[in-house]
């Protein structure tokens, strides 16, 4: 909050939180709570010893950021100091927590399960694992080349995201990989919610009795900021260390599944939500925050294109 303050003001950050709030309502409401998991068991940010200015800096702006809030949860003190739930997570080497009472977790997978669920119910066809490689514009109409064929449409909306510069170059969108690991189960887990270090750099959360950990992109900045999928050795260990230090000190546990996801960020922190050629649109550039404002962004994209009509 404090470094999207300093990007887009106190007005523009409230406008934001506005979008989150309001967007998950959105997803939470058209898709129902039970069929995408929500959990409302709170979130928490991390800071060690040597974080000691940070987390001052941090806990000096609670009560700017509940008042701030206030009118959009309508709830008050969201944010709080909770340094005595430390020792309950389990873990190790962090002297200052802070909560945010309202953060929650879903599951994806059952999110895009629910969506493509209610998607074929309106008809909609969905043609998954088709590349679109080329958009040729014609008289009235766009023509889509694709590794399954060429389709013709009247409007097209791009939704591909940190991809979006492989057909339609210049557009303000920057790559952005975030590396994700999960363990095992691990038999009575001590942390219950999302969790974030370093300045958000680091999530990890509970998947039911395991641990699911991602980021590190700012150790590499440059390396991170890729549209290929993988890992490094840099950010696995730091991964690794950052479980066996500071979440897991006291558990063996070890690796199940790996993969990385590819984010898009760019100079501004709203999406880009825009005609960019004739009969051409694109809505990208979630700054990773898509999955609170992605239905959001959805809905004025879709309008825009049907006013188009
Ligand atoms: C590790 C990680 C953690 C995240 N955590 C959070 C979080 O906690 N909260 C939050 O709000 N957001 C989070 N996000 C961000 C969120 O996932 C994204 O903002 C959101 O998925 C964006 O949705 P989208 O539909 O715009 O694009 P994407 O989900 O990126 O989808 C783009 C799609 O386009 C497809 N595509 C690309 N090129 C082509 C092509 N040429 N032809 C056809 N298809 C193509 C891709 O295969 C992909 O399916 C996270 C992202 C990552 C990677």
């Amino acid at each position: 909050m404090i470094e999207q303050e300093k990007l887009c003001g106190t007005a523009g950050l409230h406008g934001l939180v506005y979008k989150r709030w309001k967007g998950l309502q959105k997803l939470r409401n058209l898709l129902g709570d039970d069929n995408i998991q929500f959990k409302n068991y709170g979130g928490y940010e991390l800071f060690k010893p040597e974080q000691q200015d940070l987390a001052e800096e941090c806990v000096s702006k609670l009560s700017h950021f509940n008042a701030l809030i206030e009118d959009i949860v309508l709830q008050k003190n969201v944010y709080t100091e909770t340094n005595n739930k430390i020792s309950s997570f389990g873990l190790n080497g962090i002297n200052v927590l802070l909560e945010n009472k309202l953060e929650a977790q879903i599951d994806p997978g059952l999110m895009m399960k629910a969506l493509m669920a209610k998607s074929k119910a309106l008809d909609i066809e969905i043609y998954n694992n088709c590349r679109v490689d080329e958009l040729i514009e014609e008289d009235n109409n766009v023509a889509l080349i694709t590794d399954q064929g060429r389709f013709t449409c009247k409007k097209v909306l791009l939704t591909n995201n940190a991809f979006v510069n492989d057909l339609l170059p210049d557009l303000a969108v920057t790559p952005g990989r975030g590396q994700v690991v999960v363990t095992k189960p691990i038999p009575n887990l001590k942390i219950k919610g999302t969790f974030h270090y370093d300045k958000g750099y680091y999530y990890f959360r509970n998947i039911d009795d395991r641990v699911l950990l991602g980021g590190g992109r700012n150790l590499d900045f440059n390396a991170e900021q890729t549209t290929q999928f993988g890992e490094t050795e840099l950010i696995q260990n730091a991964l690794h260390q950052l479980l066996k230090e500071v979440i897991l000190p006291e558990t063996v546990f070890e690796i199940a599944h790996k993969w990385s996801g590819i984010m898009a960020f760019g100079p501004r922190l709203a999406p880009i939500i825009e005609e960019v050629k004739p009969n051409i649109f694109c809505a990208v550039r979630c700054n990773g925050m898509g999955i609170a404002i992605g239905s959001h962004t959805g809905e004025e994209a879709g309008e825009m294109v049907l006013k188009s009509l």
